[in-house]
């Protein structure tokens, strides 16, 4: 089968030609429909992502069909009502299974967790292993290609959006700094809460098209690189809760400028950046947390709010061989939505 692997010495992405990997014990192989290229997939290609093995197969987003599976997943896979042929989207941290987060679904906790395009074999190929049944979702009818997005974007989104709930009662004042692939998820759970219409959302992006795209989604306000001051204008105020879906020093920065006293920052890009904390800065009483992926129940209502159309997102599919080019054209900011490669 065709795989686009990232060789430890090079540093660069290679279409190769490898073996179909054959299920063993409990897992399932997926035949791959589609699979979104991330940000993170830059970190990893960048060398600046921890816990990565190579070489490795990229892609973490990944949706497909049941192809296989090893002489122990069967009966797995009919307790879960699944079976060869069904489209589901691969749920991405893989944990213990044992520990306490593991028996609460939410295995991305989990100490001993690893995950497709970081320590195994990813989703940028023909086929791909999930280790067990339990890691995949139904998708019903949502088309699987499209709906890559969803495993990764979709679910860290929604899980971002929940985390900062205590924080977004009444008529909250929202400030995001990015709005690729992620943000314009995140921009979609706000709306959907309950009085999710009052809350006052503004938008920093660095690329002028996804500015516009913000205000598509649902932002009452997009500005094209906005430091604190135009963030706390345009939102009436320091912000109740910031979303960093960038994650560098320079946004991690502007967060810390940005949030109210009491206020949460809720970072979720992954560019390696740090803050310092002091009694001076952020506003005192404000809160930090980090979010990566979501559990297994966060997937599913992600899922459930697609299928009943709730949710919007843009996705421009372009072949598996291509995703050398794919990775460029999301350096260069010239992706609205996000791109899924499709073997
Ligand atoms: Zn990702
Ligand atoms: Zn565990």
């Amino acid at each position: 089968m065709r795989a686009v692997r990232l060789d430890a010495s090079s540093g660069s992405l290679t279409l190769v030609d490898v073996p179909i990997p054959e299920p063993a014990g409990t897992e399932v192989r997926i035949r791959v429909a589609g699979c979104g290229v991330c940000r993170t997939d830059l970190h990893i290609v960048d060398g600046t992502q921890a816990r990565v093995v190579l070489p490795r197969t990229l892609g973490h987003e990944v949706s497909g069909w049941i192809d296989a599976s090893g002489p122990n997943a069967a009966p797995l896979l009919r307790r879960s009502h699944l079976s060869a042929g069904d489209a589901t989207l691969v749920s991405g941290g893989w944990g213990c299974g044992t520990c306490a987060d593991c028996l609460a679904g939410a295995e991305q906790r989990c100490d001993r967790s690893l995950a497709p395009g970081f320590q195994r074999d990813g989703g940028y190929a023909e086929y791909m292993i999930v280790p067990h049944p339990r890691h995949l979702v139904r998708l019903g009818d949502l088309d699987p290609a499209d709906a890559a997005p969803l495993a990764d974007a979709g679910m860290t989104a929604f899980r971002a959006v929940k985390r900062a709930g205590p924080w977004l009662a009444g008529s909250p004042r929202v400030l995001l700094i990015g709005c690729g692939g992620v943000g314009g998820f995140v921009l979609s759970f706000l709306r959907l809460r309950r009085g999710g219409g009052s809350a006052r959302i503004v938008v920093s992006e660095a690329d002028p098209a996804r500015v516009a795209r913000a205000i598509d989604r649902g932002a009452d306000e997009a500005l094209l690189n906005a430091d604190a001051s135009a963030a706390h204008e345009a939102l009436g105020g320091p912000a109740e809760v910031v979303f960093d879906l960038v994650g560098t020093d320079d946004t991690l920065s502007f967060a810390a400028d940005a949030v109210a006293p009491g206020g949460a920052v809720v970072l979720v890009g992954e560019g390696g950046g740090r803050l310092e904390m002091s009694m001076d800065r952020p506003a005192i009483e404000s809160w930090f947390t980090t979010v990566a992926w979501g559990s297994r129940d966060d997937l599913r209502e992600v899922v459930r709010l697609a299928r009943v159309g709730r949710l919007q997102w843009d996705v421009e599919r372009t072949p598996l061989a291509q995703a050398a080019a794919a990775h460029e054209r999301l350096r260069r900011g010239e992706v609205a939505g996000r791109l899924v490669l499709v073997p």
